[in-house]
C-alpha cells in the first residue's frame, strides 16, 4: 500500500503507486489542457506532486516542453539567482565488498588498484585541493567494514577540517558514503559533516537486487530507509539522487519525487539537494550493457522537471557531464557543480600512474578550476565558494525558511561575491582575476538591502587587505 509517510520503503516507493503514476502519465500526456493547468500550478513554487511531475516528463508537445525549460530557468533566476556554488569529490578508499554491477569498485574486481588514503595522503590531497581554491568537498568511499569502517571516516573528516594552509581552508564537507545506522550517522552529525549524500541508484527494487546481487547494498530496504536514518541521527541536510541509465527515466523520477514527498511528510523538510548521475565507462564497465541510457535531450528535461516540481532543493551535476551539456542544463536550475575533480583514490596531489590507475568512472570534463570558474563567469554567473548556511546553522528546514522567504539576494548573494573574491585574490589566474573583479563590482549592485550592500563592500576591501572569511 503506498504510505507517504510510512517509514517503509515500499510503502514510500510503492511499486503500484509509480506503476498507476506512469499510466496515468501515459493517458495524460496529451491532454494540454490539463498539461498547461499543471504548468499554471507550478508558478505558484509549491512544487508538483509525483502524479503531476509524471504527466509533464510523459508530456512531449514541443510548445510546452519548452515552456517547462523556460519556467525551470525563471525559478532559478528568482530563487537561487546566477550563483553556482562550486566542490570537488574526495575519494578516500575504494575497498568494497559489495558487488554493484555498474561500479568498477565491486568486490570481483581483481585488477583494480586498490588504495585507501592514509591520514598522510589527506594531508597533501586536502592542501593540493584548498590551492586550487576549494572550500567545499564531498568525500567518497567504497563499503568495507574492515577498511572503511567509520572509526576511519571520522578520522579522515577531522583530519580535513584540521588542515589550513596559506588563506585555504575546507569549510565543509559533505558525505558519500554507503548506507549505516542512525548511531554512525549521530557520530556524522557530530563530527560536523555538511549534507549527507546517499544515492538511490534505482528506485525499482527488482532491478535494485539484481544490479547489486551481493553484500550489504543488496538489501533494497536499508538502503531506500537510510536518509529516514540519517535525519533521526541529527542530520538536517539530506542528498538524493539516481543513477540514470539503469531503469526506466520515468520511474526512476516518480521514485525520486516520492522519496522527496515521504522525507517532507515524515522529516517536515525534503531533501537539500538531488543529483542526477548518469552511468558512466569505467575500467570494466560498459555503461551501453545497461539498457536505460537517456540523451542529453531528456537529460536537459528532467533537470528541468526537477527546478519546477521540487523547486527549493538545490541540484547538483558533476564533471560525469561534458562542458556542453554542463552549459545547457546549468540555466535550468543548477545550483552546485563540481570542478576540477579526480574520481580516484589520490590524484590531486599528483597523477596516479598509467598502471595504477584507481578511477571510479571517466571525467568528461576536465578543465582546471580555475577555467570552471572563468567559463562560469563569462556565461553570467557568480561562481560561489560559500558554506555559510551551514556554518551559520542554517540547515535543514531553516536553510528552506531562507530560500522561500526571498532572502538570497541579501544573503547568499553577498556571500557568493565574498568568497569570489577570496578566490581571485588567492589563486585565480590573472585573466580570470580580470573577469572576476569586474563582474563583482557589477553585481554588487544587485544587493537589494542598502546597509548589506555597504558592509558587503567593505568586507570585500578587507578581502582584498588579506582579510578573510566574512559572511552573513
Ligand atoms: N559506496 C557508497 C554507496 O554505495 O553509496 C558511496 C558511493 S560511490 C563512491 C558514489 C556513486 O558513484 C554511487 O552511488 C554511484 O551512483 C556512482 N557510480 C558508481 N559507478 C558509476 C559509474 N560507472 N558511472 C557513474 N557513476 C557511478
Amino acid at each position: 500500500m503506498y504510505d507517504p509517510k510510512s517509514l517503509k520503503a515500499e510503502e514510500f516507493i510503492n511499486h503500484e503507486e509509480i506503476m498507476d503514476t506512469l499510466a496515468y502519465a501515459d493517458a495524460n500526456k496529451d491532454n494540454l489542457e490539463l498539461v498547461d493547468s499543471l504548468l499554471e500550478k507550478a508558478k505558484a513554487l509549491k512544487g508538483l506532486s509525483h502524479r503531476e511531475a509524471s504527466v509533464l516528463l510523459a508530456c512531449e508537445d514541443p510548445e510546452r516542453v519548452q515552456k517547462m525549460y523556460d519556467l525551470a530557468e525563471q525559478f532559478k533566476k528568482d530563487f537561487y539567482g546566477n550563483r553556482i556554488v562550486l566542490f570537488a569529490p574526495l575519494y578516500l578508499s575504494n575497498y568494497c565488498v559489495n558487488g554493484c554491477v555498474y561500479c568498477p569498485y565491486h568486490l570481483k574486481n581483481k585488477h583494480i588498484p586498490r588504495k585507501k588514503l592514509t591520514q598522510e595522503d589527506i594531508v597533501k590531497e586536502v592542501t593540493a585541493l584548498q590551492d586550487m581554491g576549494h572550500k567545499r568537498l564531498a568525500i567518497e568511499a567504497g563499503e568495507d567494514p574492515v577498511n572503511n569502517p567509520i572509526e576511519y571516516i571520522l578520522e579522515c573528516i577531522k583530519t580535513i577540517y584540521s588542515i589550513k594552509h596559506k588563506n585555504g581552508a575546507i569549510r565543509r564537507v559533505n558525505v558519500n558514503i554507503a548506507a549505516t545506522t542512525v548511531e554512525n550517522y549521530r557520530k556524522l552529525k557530530e563530527a560536523g559533516i555538511g549534507t549527507y549524500i546517499l544515492f538511490q541508484e534505482t528506485y525499482h527494487k527488482e532491478s535494485y537486487e539484481k544490479l547489486h546481487p551481493t553484500g550489504p547494498k543488496h538489501n533494497y530496504a536499508y538502503h531506500t530507509e537510510a536518509m529516514d536514518r540519517a535525519m533521526e541521527g541529527g542530520i538536517d541536510d539530506v542528498g538524493l539522487g539516481v543513477l540514470f541509465g539503469l531503469e526506466m527515466y520515468r520511474y526512476e523520477f516518480a521514485g525520486l519525487l516520492m522519496h522527496a514527498e515521504h522525507l517532507e511528510a515524515v522529516h517536515g523538510v525534503g531533501p537539500h539537494t538531488i543529483s542526477v548521475p548518469r552511468v558512466k565507462r569505467a575500467d570494466d564497465i560498459d555503461p551501453d550493457t545497461f539498457d536505460n541510457g537517456i540523451d542529453d535531450e531528456t537529460f536537459a528535461k528532467l533537470c528541468a522537471l526537477i527546478r519546477i516540481c521540487v523547486p527549493y532543493t538545490g541540484m547538483i551535476i558533476s564533471t560525469r557531464e561534458s562542458k556542453a551539456v554542463r552549459e545547457k542544463v546549468i540555466r535550468l536550475g543548477v545550483s552546485q557543480i563540481s570542478g576540477a575533480s579526480r574520481t580516484s583514490v589520490g590524484g590531486y596531489y599528483e597523477p596516479e600512474p598509467e598502471d595504477e590507475k584507481s578511477e571510479q568512472f571517466d571525467v568528461s570534463d576536465n578543465r582546471t578550476l580555475d577555467e570552471v570558474v572563468r567559463w562560469l563567469m563569462e556565461m553570467g554567473y557568480i561562481p560561489s565558494f560559500c558554506t555559510a548556511c551551514y556554518r551559520e546553522g542554517r540547515t535543514g528546514d531553516r536553510f528552506m525558511s531562507l530560500c522561500k522567504s526571498g532572502q538570497i539576494q541579501n544573503c547568499c548573494h553577498p556571500n557568493a561575491l565574498m568568497t569570489l573574491k577570496e578566490y581571485l585574490m588567492d589563486y585565480a589566474s590573472e585573466e580570470t582575476r580580470a573577469i572576476g573583479e569586474k563582474l563583482i563590482e557589477a553585481e554588487l549592485k544587485n544587493i537589494p538591502k542598502e546597509k548589506v550592500r555597504e558592509i558587503c563592500a567593505d568586507h570585500l576591501a578587507k578581502i582584498e587587505e588579506g582579510i578573510r572569511d566574512f559572511r552573513f
